[in-house]
């Protein structure tokens, strides 16, 4: 039978010690479709910009948005919400 332990028995798992390193963690390498944006299609509506879960859309000082693609995953969200497919999921 197995033994079944307290919480604080258990092992400390993932723990962050630094604050801000995840900057350092170019997240970029698990990508493997790329969003590519045709700009003259892009309304400058920002709703890539609201839903990429990564935060890697950046706004540019006209308006546009501008992909770091140091840090986007390639999730293919920010194509999915731009009303006029301004965005292109690429191999
Ligand atoms: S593909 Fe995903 S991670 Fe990359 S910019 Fe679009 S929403 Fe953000
Ligand atoms: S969602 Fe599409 S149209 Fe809107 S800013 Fe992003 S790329 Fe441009």
């Amino acid at each position: 039978m197995v033994e079944l332990k307290k919480w604080y028995e258990l092992p400390i798992g993932c723990t962050n010690i630094e604050p801000g390193s995840s900057l350092r963690n170019l997240t970029a390498s698990w990508r493997t479709f790329t969003p590519v944006v045709d700009k003259s299609k892009c309304t400058k509506c920002c709703l890539c910009w609201v839903f990429c879960p990564e935060g890697a859309i950046e706004l540019e000082e006209d308006g546009s948005i501008k992909i770091n693609y140091l840090y986007c995953k390639g999730c293919g969200i920010c194509a999915n919400e731009c009303p006029p497919r301004a965005i292109t999921m690429k191999r």
